[in-house]
């Protein structure tokens, strides 16, 4: 008999799990624990519209208040979750109070990655990950002022973009060769750095920052090479990491965040985890995953509160992804690695086009820029594995769907 469920991490991982537990019925006592002191809230409008002030914090919210209080969810916010004994079934809280549980989910999300080199800790250098986060920066938004972005990865380019929309001086520092070169096809890359450098964002790549330097506070970047970039502020986005200390202190197996299987179960039996702070099988794609999407944290928690409530259901779904930067709008669906053939789809100076990943004649991956025709299609095309054409598929003029 389940009669309390615990879950920590009031994210979209952790709002998304209470909903589908009371909506599929259960009635028992449940009880959300996050550290952050907000009702859970939405994180990708954080470097995008709320960013710049287009949107209200009060829009951010999955629910108000009143869904919980009709809901009888048992909120501890602003209460971090430092204890977890499995043996015992218990969580004990910072306050000092401990819980006892009959299911317990872990949707502790992932932390951003800081750096490690002189001047790191600069006063001025930010992150970008919560609520929390967002007024420091805003309070660097004046005309003119000189952004430097380490990391052109998503957060990092999103973010640029929306610094340049409030009229800051932008540079984008990044190590690689090209931006988001771990995601997405050169051409892909290539389109974004133009987009950006039209919209008057400096964009550096091979750029290994070694320090940071200033007095009271961060005044310049210095690259490897020996190059100098004036900040008045620096915003650092070179990844994140899953948030697993509570899980490894518990005892449960960790790698590349909280192992858990398709039915979201850790290493033990009442623990289950879902969103950012898994790593998880892909039945589909046929091998180990950690995925950072809003889709992911919320597919996850549905499967995982119907598998808490034992109506076992797999997770096994093709992953999706989008990101914002000025008018641009990418979609990812799939997973691309394991490709033998990459495959554009009409012209990049048109300013809508896709990228196809092939293995044979089986589409694994697309990345749409400004073409959700493309992304749609794509997810059925991937989900049902059926065969493509690869000469079919370049002819933009076709659907994507006719290229069977
Ligand atoms: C700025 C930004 C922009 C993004 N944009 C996009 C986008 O455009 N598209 C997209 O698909 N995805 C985007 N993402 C990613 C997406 O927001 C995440 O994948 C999603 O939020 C993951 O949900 P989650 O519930 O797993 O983790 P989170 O939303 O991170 O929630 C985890 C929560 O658990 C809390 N927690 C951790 N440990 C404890 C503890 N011990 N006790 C109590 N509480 C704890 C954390 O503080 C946090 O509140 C973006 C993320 C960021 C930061």
């Amino acid at each position: 008999m389940i009669s309390t469920i615990l879950i920590i991490g009031g994210g979209q991982a952790g709002a998304q799990a209470i909903d589908t537990l009371r909506k599929e019925g259960f009635g028992g006592r449940l009880v959300l624990i996050g550290d952050e002191p907000q009702l859970p809230y939405q994180r990708p409008p954080l470097s995008k519209k709320y960013l710049c002030g287009e949107m209200a914090a009060e829009r951010l919210l999955f629910r108000h208040q009143s869904f919980y209080d009709e809901h009888r969810i048992e909120l501890k916010l602003g209460t971090r979750a430092v204890r977890l004994d499995a043996g015992a079934r218990q969580v004990g809280l910072a306050g000092g109070e401990t819980l006892t549980y009959d299911r317990l989910l872990l949707c502790l999300g992932a932390e951003s990655r800081r750096l490690t080199c002189p001047g790191a800790e600069l006063a001025g250098v930010h992150y970008l990950r919560g609520l929390a986060d967002v007024a420091p920066i805003q309070t660097g938004f004046k005309p003119q002022a000189r952004v430097v972005i380490i990391g052109g990865g998503y957060i990092g380019l999103e973010t640029a973009a929306t610094c340049r929309k409030m009229g800051c001086e932008v540079t984008v520092l990044e190590m690689a060769d090209r931006i988001m070169n771990r995601v997405v096809a050169p051409a892909v890359s290539q389109y974004f750095a133009a987009e950006h450098r039209l919209h008057g964002v400096d964009i550096l790549c091979d750029m290994r920052v070694t320090r940071l330097e200033g007095r009271e506070r961060v005044e310049r970047v210095v690259c490897a090479d020996g190059s100098s970039h004036e900040a008045d502020l620096v915003i650092v986005g070179v990844g994140a990491v899953a948030t697993t200390e509570l899980a490894i202190s518990a005892g449960l197996a960790c790698d590349n965040g909280i192992v858990v299987d398709e039915y979201c179960r850790t290493s033990d039996a009442a623990i289950y985890a879902a969103g950012d702070c898994t790593n998880h099988p892909s039945p589909r794609f046929g091998r180990r995953v950690r995925l950072e999407s809003v889709d992911n944290a919320f597919e996850q928690a549905k499967t995982a509160a119907l598998n808490m409530l034992d109506r076992p259901v797999a997770h096994d779904r093709v992953p999706w992804f989008w990101s914002d930067q000025f008018d641009n709008k990418l979609l990812i669906v799939g997973l691309s690695q394991d490709y033998d053939r990459q495959v554009l789809r009409g012209d990049p100076a048109s300013r809508s086009f896709s990228v196809c990943y092939l293995k044979g004649s089986e589409l694994l991956a697309v990345e749409a820029v400004n073409h959700s025709k493309d992304y749609m299609a794509a997810r059925k095309l991937i989900a049902d594995r059926t065969p493509l054409q690869a000469d079919r598929l370049a002819d933009a003029s076709l659907a994507l769907k006719d290229a069977v």
